[in-house]
């Protein structure tokens, strides 16, 4: 049956239409969880190496991970990643917040579920602005701090059971909202139904996910981890949603975390605005329906792993560090294996919960970037390269005046 409800392990068939008709566009390998990262003083343990391979979809064009880990074993009590602690995604998460308050007339008591709602930063924004009424939906250990907001929480994950509870504690919502979480779930089908137990006729259903013109536009096969299941085109995710009685209402694109999209769906039938043709456009345009443009993109990154690999080969003598640990990084280290042999460590912010942890399925440790200062590395390898702007001017400035900045993506960039 055509549920959207996937179980563990292979799938041989399309996530969406169920044809068998896939067309392989890039095999990582076997990799390690990118965010399972080992404690210092755990160091016997060893990671689980699980497939990726990820195929395009050639009857409906979705592209999507052939195999499923399983929300369980990815979204655990000692899940890391914290947005809260990151300026620019507070920021990114107080636009949403400040937008969504606006353009949908939002009154101070109408209920706003955020699901995959994390540490509760995007609904604290809400709060912020003198919203009220606003619930996070969060199954890893992240919840606790939806505390110190004073925001209410289900520690659970999303789906049929869990929305009926929460129907039944709080009613329905006028906006729900979830960012990062759409292309990550295994129980889809379940997930979207739990949504329609959950919002109002008038509601606003808000998803923010990694956006696949700009994954194939800027070669960032790094977003190609176990927990993306799917990486969506607007023309697919209006695709999916119709299924379901979803009517697309808006969408933007944005630079955020390398290439966004943000796509508003409701239960009413309305105009949809001017801003979804074009996008719809654009990804015709540049050929997301064409096969060819699948497999330039897999020759690309063929072309930037020779490219990496010259330039440390050639720098193998010098002090050379990572900077920032976010999930994809692991997929770079993975799929570009000799970076880890020239690294010394990974530098992450002090308050990074990640700190004195081994990279995934490796002995290269994460330190506080305090660090940086007292050893100047000659060269800084930026493995949150969509910040390398960023990153590379804030040390420049703190007083890394003689280290080299590299990008490994979108392609080789030396910043010296
Ligand atoms: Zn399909």
């Amino acid at each position: 049956m055509n549920d959207h409800n996937y179980n563990t392990g292979f799938l041989n068939y399309c996530q969406i239409c169920y044809s068998k008709d896939l067309l392989e566009v890039m095999n990582l390998g076997y990799q390690p969880l990118a965010d399972d990262l080992i404690k210092v003083s755990e160091f016997n343990r060893e990671c689980i190496y699980y497939p990726i391979k990820i195929n395009l979809c050639k009857k409906c064009r979705y592209l999507q991970n052939n195999y499923i880990v399983g929300d369980k074993i990815l979204y655990n009590k000692d899940y890391h990643y914290r947005p809260g602690i990151s300026k620019s995604v507070v920021d990114n998460l107080s636009m949403l917040a400040n937008e969504t308050i606006r353009n949908y007339d939002l009154k101070p008591e109408d209920l706003v579920v955020d699901i995959g709602s994390n540490d509760g930063t995007l609904l604290s924004q809400f709060k912020y602005l003198g919203h009220f009424n606003l619930l996070g939906v969060e199954p890893t250990g992240t919840y606790i701090f939806h505390k110190d907001h004073n925001i209410n929480v289900v520690n659970d994950y999303f789906n049929l059971k869990s929305s009926q509870k929460i129907y039944s504690k709080y009613g329905k919502a006028k906006i729900i909202t979830t960012t990062n979480v759409f292309a990550h779930t295994n129980k889809l089908g379940d997930f979207i139904k739990g949504i329609k137990n959950i919002i109002r006729k008038d509601g606003i259903f808000i998803i923010e996910n990694h956006y696949l013109l700009d994954v194939i536009k800027k070669n960032q096969f790094d977003t190609f981890y176990h927990e993306h299941l799917r990486t969506y085109s607007l023309k697919s995710l209006i695709r999916l949603m119709k299924l379901y009685g979803f009517y697309i209402y808006e969408a933007k694109t944005s630079d955020r975390y390398g290439g966004n999209i943000q796509v508003h769906f409701t239960l009413q039938k309305v105009n949809r605005s001017s801003n979804v043709n074009k996008i719809l456009k654009i990804e015709t345009d540049f050929g997301l329906d064409n096969p060819k443009t699948y497999l330039k993109f897999n020759s690309n990154i063929e072309k930037i792993k020779i490219e990496l690999f010259e330039y440390f080969n050639k720098n193998k003598s010098k002090f050379i560090v990572g900077k920032a640990f976010p999930a994809r990084a692991s997929i770079i280290i993975h799929y570009f294996s000799f970076i880890k042999d020239h690294l010394q460590f990974i530098a992450e912010q002090p308050t990074s919960l990640k700190i004195k942890h081994f990279v995934p399925g490796t002995s290269l440790e994460i330190k506080s970037s305090n660090l940086l200062l007292k050893n100047k590395p000659d060269i800084m390898v930026i493995l949150a390269w969509h910040l390398f702007d960023v990153i590379s001017k804030k040390w420049r400035q703190k007083g890394l005046k003689k280290t080299s900045f590299v990008a490994p993506l979108p392609r080789l960039k030396i910043y010296k």
